[in-house]
């Protein structure tokens, strides 16, 4: 008789989940848990996440192994200690996690817990290639994506799906109640999230379903079309680890068998997630990159940091339609289009001239698929100052991208309902006088808080004066 404990984090799932597969594989009694580390917190939409996934793992964990998943709330060392103390484990099994904070937690963990003589496994549960894996040919880590990609992708291949065996034994634990950890909101903002989402597996299952049969063909083009909703919508759940990419990978390799697949398609939506692992490959790599401009040339970036466009920005009330639109998106479902994010960051950066940490920390907590590596990099990407960013004179124009990606207005009016019905010219900048029928002066809308164009020049010339500063 042996006994295990697996320590549940970014890894909420049953399927193809090494920790759990060993565990089971190797001990008769297996002590699934979870532990709310308070030294980490969730923005709020996440903690909404983190209750639903939480209990659609404790309903697989029943169904399908008889288990029940362990629930408490402190400091992880502390409590696994005490489980420990008070389960006779033998061996301690979890999946990597990469942020810096949590790889600090666990390299203190397995230490201490190794001084004790108890076996702590680890594993790779949510990436193609960790991070220190992968180098360049001067043994570097790659700045730049297409030859990190290039180099991760001639050596991708799908390996078999993992499924924990079922005869375990359990073991009575005390768990807390997972109610009396309140991670609902307080006040009903999230109300209309389970209209688009279901956390836990097997919602993560049927997205990717639903995404293979009907919105591969044609991703690389669709992907761009904020109306039509033809991306995957995994990144809430690839991020608290309900689906693993590898089960994406198969997904994807399977439907290119396919005669009529859009190999295209598909090639581009493993390049997506390729980003996702450069991100994490970035972070691991430059722990400073939630914080600090990765070019630090944008240092001495004169950032206005104006707390009332702040807010406009926040709320969605900006005056410019498309960012509105993404904004209230966000707000209303814990999600924006990838498109959309791009457009909203760019306004902040370079025409409200507010720091991209600032619009970071904003995402963070509305976001459900809030990721500190794919955020970080993302926002630095936009504004700049990333890795293989893009270049900062690169300014979106939100009016020309509305006009280019939301042609007809559709995106616009479903999430900016008062201004439906604006024509489909007038949609895009109402306040331009030729286009504005007379509706528009009854509409409670905003005019836009800066000028688009002045806004522009003034951010060529601080790119320049950065420069000038570089290479004098
Ligand atoms: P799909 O198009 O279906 O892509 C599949 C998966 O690939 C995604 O689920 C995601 O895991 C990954 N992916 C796609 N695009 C990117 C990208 N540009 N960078 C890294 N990974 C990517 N993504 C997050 O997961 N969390 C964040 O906090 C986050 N913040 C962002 C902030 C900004 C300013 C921008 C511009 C982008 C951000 N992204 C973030 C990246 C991207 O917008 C989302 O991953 C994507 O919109 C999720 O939708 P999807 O799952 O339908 O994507």
């Amino acid at each position: 008789m042996s006994t295990a404990l697996v320590w549940f984090r970014q890894d909420l799932r049953l399927t193809d989940n090494p920790a759990l597969f060993e565990a089971c594989t190797n001990h008769d009694t297996v002590i699934p848990a979870y532990i709310l580390d308070e030294n980490s917190v969730f923005g709020e939409a996440q903690a909404w996440w983190v209750h639903n996934s939480l209990s659609a793992l404790n309903d697989s964990l029943m169904k399908q192994l008889k288990l029940t998943l362990i629930l408490r709330k402190g400091t992880p060392l502390d409590i696994i200690l005490e489980l420990v103390k008070t389960t006779e484990v033998d061996a301690i099994y979890w999946n990597r996690c990469y942020e810096p904070k949590s790889i600090e937690r666990d390299k203190k963990i397995k230490a201490t817990l190794q001084n004790y003589g108890i076996d702590v496994f680890s594993f790779n549960g949510s990436l193609f290639n960790e991070p220190w894996t992968i180098s360049n040919k001067t043994g570097d880590f790659f700045k730049v994506f297409t030859p990190y990609w290039k180099t991760c992708r001639q050596a991708l291949s799908a390996e078999p799906e993992k499924l924990a065996p079922h005869n375990l034994n359990s073991v009575d634990v005390r768990s807390d109640k997972l109610d009396e950890w309140m991670l609902l909101p307080r006040f009903d903002w999230a109300s209309q999230f389970p209209n688009f989402w279901t956390p836990g597996e097997e919602g993560a299952t049927k997205r990717l379903q639903e995404f293979i049969q009907n919105h591969l063909h044609g991703y690389k083009v669709n992907r761009n079309i904020p109306e039509q909703n033809a991306t995957s919508h995994l990144s809430p759940h690839l991020h608290f680890g309900e689906i693993s990419p590898w089960t994406i990978l198969r997904a994807v390799e399977y439907a290119k068998l396919e005669p009529h697949c859009d190999l295209t398609g598909a090639e581009h939506f493993l390049s997506e997630l390729g980003w996702r692992e450069f991100s994490y490959y970035l972070l691991y790599h430059v722990p400073s990159l939630p914080h600090q401009n990765f070019k630090n040339e944008f240092d001495v970036f004169p950032w206005h940091n104006d707390e009332s466009l702040l807010k406009s920005w926040q709320k969605g009330m900006t005056g410019y339609p498309i960012v509105d639109a993404g904004m209230r998106e966000l707000w209303a479902t814990g999600y924006m289009h990838n498109r959309v994010r791009m457009i909203v960051a760019s306004f902040l950066t370079k025409g409200l001239f507010i720091d991209w940490r600032l619009g970071a920390d904003w995402f963070l907590d509305t976001l459900v698929d809030a990721d500190l590596a794919n955020n970080s990099a993302s926002w630095q990407w936009v504004a700049g100052c990333g890795a293989d960013a893009a270049p900062y004179f690169r300014i979106f124009n939100p009016v020309l991208q509305s006009q280019k990606f939301d042609p007809n207005g559709v995106y616009i009016r479903r999430w900016v309902p008062e201004l439906s019905g604006l024509n489909n010219v007038a949609i895009h900048a109402p306040w331009e006088s030729a286009n504005v029928p007379s509706i528009y002066s009854t509409i409670n809308y905003p005019n836009p808080i800066i000028n688009h164009s002045e806004s522009r020049t003034k951010a060529l010339a601080y790119y320049s004066q950065l420069k000038k500063r570089t290479h004098p």
